[in-house]
């Protein structure tokens, strides 16, 4: 049920810096990573073509125009200096390391998890230098690529590619397939529209299991990359909404009382959000304290997840009742509390003063 309020790019998640981090040689290619540093992928293409032709060959050309590539999904166009880079580079240097965890991206984002899993196994194995093993370890992990997950077990639905953990007992598959299906079917509709490529679900036994294999908290959902990791015992619609809403309705501005609001609501159990929201309040052993529906808004981290969560679904369930679905939609792209007023107008926080009236009583 985590939130990722900062939307990061995926396998990507590195920037030119390493490049000048690693002992090296001062070469041809350091004038591609200076540009290549502020993000002129572009700039790098082009003068590294250039260079290609007219100078001297080298791998860091290559891998500084095969990486530029990548940042600008061009995967098939970044295979060839890729490989370039791989094969001048026999020593097995940070610059074939990132070569292969590239290649990785590559393959994977074309749609072939093999030679995904296989270059990120090179680049991991070889150890040349910590970031790209780390990186290459970490891509493994999250798509469920490494070793740990080979004796788990594939599904394929239509709108999902599950992966079962081998240690879930009594588990009926096909049940947790087609529940799935069905929610997919009630939740996209609900939005009208949704991811255009499966989900990749991950399904653990339990948070032991993942703490074992590395992985953080479950559970959680990388829009961008139509992955969602889940753990036994989670609502069937929750993960998947954070899919579907955001395919469906590209939100820009990303909050944490709007997004796992709209989750929660969305999770199709048909609780009542705000009976739960006031019994934790009122039987909560430590009580969370009485924040303000706008501190919230700003700041997702002033409450307990076990209390903000239904607060969320309930003030979700609140604005969607009060001001229809489609104005909810139109808010939904940017889920900032300013944006809200603007949509809502002097309505909002006679709402949201109603709201708290009902949740504090
Ligand atoms: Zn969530």
């Amino acid at each position: 049920m985590r939130i990722f309020i900062i939307v990061i790019v995926l396998l990507l998640a590195i920037n030119g810096a390493e490049a000048q981090t690693q002992p090296q040689e001062t070469g041809p290619a350091d004038a591609l990573w200076e540009i290549y540093k502020q993000g002129d992928f572009e700039g790098v293409v082009v003068r590294g073509k250039a260079m290609l032709i007219t100078e001297t060959e080298t791998a860091q050309v290559n891998l500084a125009v095969g990486r530029s590539l990548v940042h600008q999904e061009k995967y098939d166009d970044a295979f060839p200096y890729l490989k370039r880079a791989v094969e001048m580079d026999p020593a097995k240097t940070w610059v074939y390391a990132w070569a292969e965890v590239y290649l990785g991206i590559s393959h994977y984002k074309t749609g072939n998890d093999g030679r995904a899993r296989q270059a990120w196994i090179l680049a991991r194995d070889c150890q040349a230098t910590a970031n790209a093993t780390r990186n290459a370890r970490e891509n493994l992990r999250l798509l469920g690529l490494s070793e740990f997950f080979d004796q788990w077990k594939s599904f394929e639905t239509e709108h999902f590619s599950f992966r079962f953990s081998d240690r879930l007992v009594d588990f009926n598959r096909v049940d947790f397939a087609r529940s799935h299906e069905e929610a997919f079917g009630v939740i996209s509709k609900w939005f009208g529209g949704g991811p255009d490529k499966k989900i990749r679900f991950l399904l653990w036994s339990s948070q032991e299991e993942a703490d074992e294999a590395g992985m953080q908290a479950l559970g959680f959902s990388r829009p961008d990359e139509y992955l969602t990791h889940a753990v036994l015992g989670q609502t069937v619609g929750h993960e998947m909404t954070h899919i579907i809403s955001r395919y469906a309705l590209n939100p820009t501005v990303i909050t944490g009382l709007i997004n796992e609001g709209v989750a929660v609501h969305m999770d199709l159990t048909g609780r009542d959000q705000m009976l739960r929201a006031r019994k934790l309040m009122n039987e909560a052993a430590v009580r969370p304290l009485k924040v303000s529906i706008p501190a919230l808004w700003m700041d997702w981290s002033l409450a307990p997840d076990t209390y903000s969560y239904p607060v969320a679904g309930a003030f979700v369930a609140m604005l969607v009742e009060k001001g229809g679905k489609e104005r909810f939609f139109e808010f939904f792209v940017d889920q900032s509390f300013k944006h809200a007023q603007e949509i809502y107008g002097d309505d909002l926080l006679v709402w949201i003063r109603e709201f708290e009236d009902e949740l504090y009583q």
